[in-house]
């Protein structure tokens, strides 16, 4: 499988707004953000898509999940809400094929998305 600009973040080849890393993730501010607050949760294990998700991810998969939650805390957003997504294939918005949570949250966020 062929790196994505995703990869090249994680090995600091590009810049990016890092709020979080651990071992096995790293989370970021979107360049392009869609709220007042917009991070991408993503695994440093590429998986191209929800569909690549294995068995044997299902524990990385989750501790994306845990770390959405302590974001939410430290960036103040926990109590009034925010939105965790993650698009799967062309019709459903992916762009890059290293999966990635979208976490936005800072505003009202209208339903259902379009
Ligand atoms: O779900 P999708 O694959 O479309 O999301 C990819 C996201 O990656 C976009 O929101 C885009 O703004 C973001 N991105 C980024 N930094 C880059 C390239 C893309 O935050 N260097």
């Amino acid at each position: 499988m062929a790196d994505t600009i995703f990869d090249k973040i994680i090995n600091r080849d590009i810049k990016a707004d890092i709020v979080y890393e651990d071992e096995q993730a790293l989370a970021f501010r979107d360049i392009n953000p869609q709220a007042p607050l917009h991070v991408l949760i993503i695994p440093k294990l590429r998986i191209a898509t929800i569909n690549d998700i294995e068995p044997e991810h299902e524990a990385l998969v989750g501790h994306l999940f845990s770390i959405a939650r302590k974001i939410a805390r430290d960036e103040g957003v926990a109590d009034d809400g925010y939105r965790v997504v993650m698009n799967c294939n062309e019709a459903g918005g992916q762009s890059v094929y290293h999966i990635h949570l979208h976490m936005l949250g800072g505003r009202m966020l209208g339903w259902p998305p379009f």
